[in-house]
């Protein structure tokens, strides 16, 4: 016996007569909650309003992949407000800490220990403005790359219109285009 895993992705199986059909040929009896071939849903369940099942399938399997897609946006604002709570956060902690600093160069009192002072200060400032001119270049990248990628969107949508017929090959193309800038 052919098992569902054997079934290539374009093929449903019926149950009544136990074949393999391309799913364009098939059917969803929701009475009896089957897919069934053509000519099964011809004869033996002529009564039961059988629907398309490719236009079925194709609209529950899209519906499913948007809301992936809309869960993945959801999941990195919730990550990315997370950071940018906790950066903030530290950020606060660090410039306190350094007005404590401030606060204290008036009394030391040893010419060593404000040199010392001086150095690591300065180097703290290298620091930060290394590492906070690296993460701002990420952070602008990714904001041109989500930029483009709505101005993508919304150029497909404009293409699109009202009805949804034909919409084969234009995403290569448009992905060839962004990549000019
Ligand atoms: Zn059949
Ligand atoms: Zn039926």
């Amino acid at each position: 016996m052919v098992g569902i895993r054997a079934i290539p992705e374009t093929h449903r199986f019926c149950v009544e007569c136990q074949f393999n059909y391309h799913v364009d040929a098939t059917f969803f009896c929701p009475t009896c909650d089957k897919i069934v071939c053509g000519a099964c849903a011809y004869r033996r369940h002529k009564k039961h309003r059988c629907e398309d099942l490719t236009s079925k399938e194709m609209e529950t399997s899209c519906r499913v992949e948007c809301q992936a897609t809309r869960h993945s946006f959801n999941d990195y604002n919730k990550v990315h407000r997370g950071i940018q709570e906790n950066l903030t956060h530290l950020v606060e902690k660090i410039e306190e800490f350094l007005l404590e600093k401030i606060d204290n160069v008036r009394m030391m009192e040893k010419f060593d220990e404000g040199m010392r002072e001086n150095v690591a200060c300065s180097d703290y400032r290298q620091f930060f403005k290394r590492t906070s001119k690296e993460y701002l270049q990420h952070a602008r990248n990714f904001e041109n790359k989500m930029h483009t990628f709505f101005k993508k969107l919304e150029g497909e949508q404009l293409q699109r219109g009202p009805v949804d017929d034909e919409t084969p090959n234009d995403e290569e193309e448009e992905v060839a285009n962004t990549q000019d800038d």
